[in-house]
């Protein structure tokens, strides 16, 4: 039982967003610089953002020499670039969007660990840079070997590093707030603990039902046109998109008093990373040692991968330095048979981008962009 005035003022809206974490807050923002006038509702099933957008690690990256290469085993060279040239783009975006002083974004170095089983990758530095020449105008990569010492790095692991010359860093946290205060600015009304349970596309509009428990009722909610960006949770919706959920375990220490690094880190195909931040280390990573577990949307720590984590950051990161672990978390991220997002159409009046992969800190921004050229409007 609806009242007159929340049927009048709270039901019809011309744009409805479902979900509110990086990707759909761009497309919001998005919609509000396409159409200055237009009612725009974000729906999100959390007290906030629940999936990747809260938990990731803040690289501002857009992919390391070993993982670009296995991923030039299953694409094609105009892939990879594009997917790289669009990564690039979207950092540009968010920075020019948001600020660098609002995210915490820097520039303090970005490095790939070598292990003796990848040094075959050094031959190929050359290559990846004519590759990557065009999008990055310089090139790309460069062997920083003399560093490893200096950051304290075990080298019985480390065999070679190579720097990165075009990836930062962000501050997660302040970015999603950026982007949710921005929104509010842009009068774009967020909804949280407004979970989506379907949809129907009728004629005139598309039906938006969310149940809420409070009234023992659902809302039913009209949009003109409705986008979905629920990225790993996108089959709940739509059961024949391939997303395949994975999970992304990490840990972050107390402050260590001298830590001898700073920048963003990556080893291993990209596998795991690891960045100082506030004095403290942030590493996640390890889903390529339990792939089946981790191929999951619930939000638990994973013991095996977690303390294979403890056993990296003692004998490889820090092995010379004492440090207590004072959180662990995971997040959600997406994946497919291939790294390209989806961004598409369904018809003229749904739409969704999703399917982020490992990236979408500097994807996102770019995918939201995308979808506005597909606009039926
Ligand atoms: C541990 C970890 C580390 C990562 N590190 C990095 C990194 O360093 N750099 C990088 O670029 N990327 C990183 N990523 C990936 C990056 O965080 C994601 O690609 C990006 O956040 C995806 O954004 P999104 O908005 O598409 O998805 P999400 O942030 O998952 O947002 C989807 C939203 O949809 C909501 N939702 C779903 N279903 C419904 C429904 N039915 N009704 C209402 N709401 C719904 C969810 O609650 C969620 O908030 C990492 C991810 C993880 C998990």
């Amino acid at each position: 039982m609806f009242s007159y005035w929340e049927q009048d003022s709270f039901v019809k809206y011309q744009h409805i967003i479902i979900g509110a974490g990086i990707v759909g807050l761009s497309v919001a923002l998005e919609l509000r610089q396409r159409f200055p006038k237009a009612s725009i509702l974000v729906l999100e099933r959390g007290f906030m953002s629940t999936g990747a957008s809260s938990r990731n690690a803040g690289f501002a990256c857009m992919g390391s020499p070993t993982e670009l290469l296995a991923d030039l085993k299953t694409m094609s060279e105009t892939e990879v670039t594009a997917l790289f040239a669009a990564r690039k783009k979207g950092l540009e975006l968010l920075r020019t969007r948001l600020g660098d002083d609002r995210i915490g974004y820097a520039a303090n170095g970005s490095y790939e660990l070598i292990e003796e089983c990848n040094l075959s990758a050094l031959e190929q530095l050359e290559y990846l840079n004519t590759l990557l020449q065009p999008i990055v105008g310089q090139p790309a990569f460069a062997l920083a070997n003399d560093k490893i010492k200096t950051f304290g790095f075990s080298p019985n692991y480390t065999q070679a590093l190579i720097e990165n010359t075009c990836e930062g860093e962000i501050h997660t946290g302040k970015m999603l707030r950026a982007l949710c205060d921005l929104a509010l600015e842009n009068k774009i009304e967020i909804k949280t603990g407004a979970s989506v349970s379907h949809f129907e596309e009728k004629a005139q509009a598309v039906q938006v039902f969310v149940p809420d428990a409070l009234r023992q009722e659902q809302w039913n909610l009209s949009a003109q046109q409705l986008y979905l960006c629920t990225n790993a949770f996108t089959p709940q919706l739509f059961p024949e998109e391939e997303v395949i959920p994975g999970r992304g375990q990490v840990l972050i220490t107390k402050p260590i008093a001298h830590l001898p690094f700073k920048g963003i880190f990556h080893f291993d195909d990209g596998y795991y990373y690891f960045r100082a931040i506030d004095g403290r280390v942030l590493l996640g990573g390890g889903r390529n040692i339990d792939f089946e577990t981790e191929r999951t949307t619930e939000l638990a720590l994973n013991k095996q991968i977690q303390s294979k984590l403890d056993e990296l950051l003692r004998d490889l990161i820090l092995p010379n330095t004492p440090f207590e672990i004072e959180q662990r978390w995971s997040g959600i991220m997406a994946f497919g048979t291939t790294k390209m997002p989806i961004v598409k159409s369904f018809s003229s009046r749904i739409y969704g981008v999703f399917r982020m992969g490992g990236m979408g800190v500097a994807l996102g921004s770019e995918a939201a962009k995308h979808l506005m050229s597909m606009l039926c409007l």
